[in-house]
């Protein structure tokens, strides 16, 4: 029993055997998934996914490398889709510093706009971090994200970001970074998150678990991870699976 909570079957990298991959995570144990759109072309097809398979939910927002790209319209577009039975989250959203696309000061008001959104409508967000931890945190205190509380998605800063988000009643995620060999920091986050906050993803197509880094990711790697985090902890990868797919079902309100 798995729950993969940040998956992108929406991509073009499934659009020929999107079918073979869902069949194949459904084969390793993965019971429940929430395909991630972000923006005009992928959340039609997040959607869509989602109403086509039972087990299979979706998040829609807007991605902070096009964040430049968000109309108003936009905005209340993904509103309109947050009332959708099978929307379960408002993001991707957040910050990202590695690439130059939209502006810093355009990124944060398009974060800061999602947030409160998502306590407007009252759902969990999906927060996108890449080398923005620091900004992320402050705007989430000043925008009282505790009120819809949500994902830090794929998180790979240190302990003590993780630790402030906690506080604010943020789930962390994690993904195939966990299982590289030289990845420090998301080894010491699994151990000291408390398991009930924990939570895990693929992220696929991008960033595949060791042994299949560098491959094309897909949900089915997603045990790859959760048996990474149970060699970490010491407890069984039933263990895992067991708590980090109740925590995803709490936060989602699924069931
Ligand atoms: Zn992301
Ligand atoms: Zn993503």
């Amino acid at each position: 029993m798995l729950f993969d909570t940040h998956v992108h079957l929406n991509a073009d990298q499934f659009m020929e055997d999107r079918d073979e991959v869902i069949q194949r995570a459904l084969d390793e144990g993965v019971e429940y998934m929430v395909v991630v759109g972000f923006d005009r072309k992928t959340i039609p097809l997040a959607i869509e996914i989602a109403e086509q398979n039972d087990f299979i939910y979706a998040a829609v927002g807007w991605h902070p490398v096009d964040a430049i790209d968000m109309t108003d319209e936009d905005l209340k577009w993904i509103e309109e889709l947050s009332k959708h039975p099978k929307v379960v989250a408002i993001g991707e959203m957040g910050l990202d510093y590695h690439w130059d696309k939209s502006p810093h000061d355009v990124q944060k008001e398009v974060f800061r706009k999602q947030i409160n959104l998502a306590k407007k409508v009252n759902m969990p967000i999906i927060i996108h971090n890449r080398e923005a931890t620091e900004d992320i945190v402050q705007i989430l205190k000043e925008e009282n994200a505790q009120e819809c509380g949500g994902i830090m998605h794929c998180y790979n800063d240190v302990i003590d970001y993780a630790e402030e988000c906690l506080e604010l009643g943020f789930y962390i995620s994690l993904g195939g970074p966990v299982t590289f060999k030289n990845a420090a920091d998301p080894k010491i986050v699994a151990e000291e998150v408390p398991l009930e906050r924990l939570l895990i993803e693929t992220d696929c197509p991008f960033l595949a678990p060791h042994p299949n880094r560098g491959k094309r990711n897909e949900p089915a790697y997603v045990k790859l991870v959760a048996e990474k985090i149970a060699e970490i902890r010491e407890i069984s990868l039933e263990e895992v699976a067991r708590q980090t797919t109740e925590n995803a079902k709490k936060l989602f309100s699924i069931e």
